[in-house]
């Protein structure tokens, strides 16, 4: 599905020297790299405030943390997602509320978000599926009229640009309240190991937030707050260096190979191609919308399985991402909801199928890849 070796050959002398530098010096727990890496994010996105953390999950964690959520508030996310974004929502003893997602982007449905609006929710927690963003416009419209805050789940789209309706430009992870972001190996800005980071624009929130990732303490031995414990290793961060200034170009390869899947797609009956929120399907030369952290496809007659077994077979991987709506899992499943209000996400985890993803997928390999699925659906 991802091809890491091969981008490492493309920073490796940068990497190797640095991680050596590291070893030398010992600075291996907040070293000179880390902030080195805050600050060249913070410009990259756009945002004051870069805070790392330890992995995506704990980023979302310390996210709610900082926000002041407390037991029994309401906390709104998507279905259809990685199970993260709930797991710490209940983890802090949250209510996570469920809700469907659009068809056409496999992102939160604003109108099943405001539905689920009542006097407890206090935050909605957008993920922006896939690599690209939820509807930011009419979350924060949504989010301003109720009074809640806005949590991107901004794992899956680092560098995604977001264009409101005015026309303005801003970073995905850039819009709401706060965001967090993963570094987990496979994601578009991937380290060798695990990281996360939270960003925010709220002076205060921030200095309330780099108190919680080390153990509540703003003054050393002080602990105002319950913390955790959650750092961004030097080394990770030198990793990040690195790929950091080559993360357009990642994007942009990213988008090539989408476009030619695109292309080979177009037509078919019974594959439904990823949609970008400005309705461009991916193939407009300028398009920025979507950074395809997966290409996922949607097979609508019924031979989902056996496409990936069949590609399975043929030494093409492929993923399902995901098999199972949150809400129908063990640990999250509650006898509030209601089957009808899930026809989206029930049906997508039949029909999504993930093709390979890559910075470097080349022409043959996508040729491959797009005729033996054509083949197989229309055989
Ligand atoms: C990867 C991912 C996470 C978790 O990140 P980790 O670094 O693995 O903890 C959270 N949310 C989404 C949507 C993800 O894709």
């Amino acid at each position: 599905m991802v091809d890491l070796k091969g981008q490492y050959e493309g920073v490796k002398d940068q990497v190797n020297s640095s991680i050596s530098n590291i070893l030398d010096s010992s600075a291996f727990i907040n070293g000179p790299d880390v902030h080195a890496f805050q600050k060249e994010l913070e410009d990259y996105l756009g945002v004051k405030h870069v805070i790392p953390c330890a992995n995506g999950t704990d980023a979302l964690q310390i996210c709610m943390m900082g926000l002041g959520l407390k037991p029994g508030d309401e906390v709104i996310t998507a279905d259809f997602t990685f199970a993260a974004t709930v797991e710490v929502i209940a983890l802090l003893n949250l209510t996570p509320v469920l809700v469907d997602v659009d068809p056409d982007t496999f992102n939160i449905d604003v109108e099943a978000v405001e539905r689920a609006i009542t006097p407890k929710t206090k935050a909605i927690v957008p993920v922006h599926l896939f690599g690209q963003c939820a509807d930011m416009d009419a979350l924060m419209q949504l989010a301003q009229k109720h009074n809640l805050y806005v949590i991107e789940d901004n794992a899956q789209a680092i560098g995604a640009v977001h264009t409101s309706k005015d026309g303005s430009k801003q970073k995905a992870g850039t819009i709401g309240h706060v965001a967090s972001t993963s570094f987990f190996p496979s994601k578009n800005l991937g380290c060798y190991g695990d990281g996360g980071a939270i960003f925010t624009n709220d002076d205060d929130l921030a200095h309330t937030i780099r108190g919680i990732v080390n153990h509540g303490m703003y003054v050393r031995y002080h602990h105002d707050v319950v913390g955790v414990n959650s750092r961004l290793d030097s080394i990770q961060a030198a990793v990040l260096r690195a790929k950091l200034p080559k993360l357009d170009e990642y994007n942009e390869s990213r988008r090539r190979a989408a476009k030619k899947y695109n292309r080979a797609f177009e037509g078919q009956e019974h594959i439904i191609r990823p949609k970008t929120v400005n309705g461009c399907q991916g193939i407009c030369e300028t398009c920025d919308c979507h950074v395809f952290h997966q290409y996922t496809l949607r097979i609508t007659n019924g031979k989902r399985d056996a496409l990936a077994q069949h590609l399975n077979d043929k030494g093409i991987p492929c993923g399902v991402y995901y098999p199972i709506p949150l809400h129908k899992q063990k640990a999250y499943a509650d006898e509030r909801y209601n089957e009808d209000d899930f026809k989206v996400t029930n049906q997508l985890v039949e029909e999504v199928i993930s093709l390979p993803m890559h910075t470097e997928l080349d022409d043959e390999q996508i040729a491959f890849i797009t005729k033996t699925v054509v083949d197989f659906v229309n055989g």
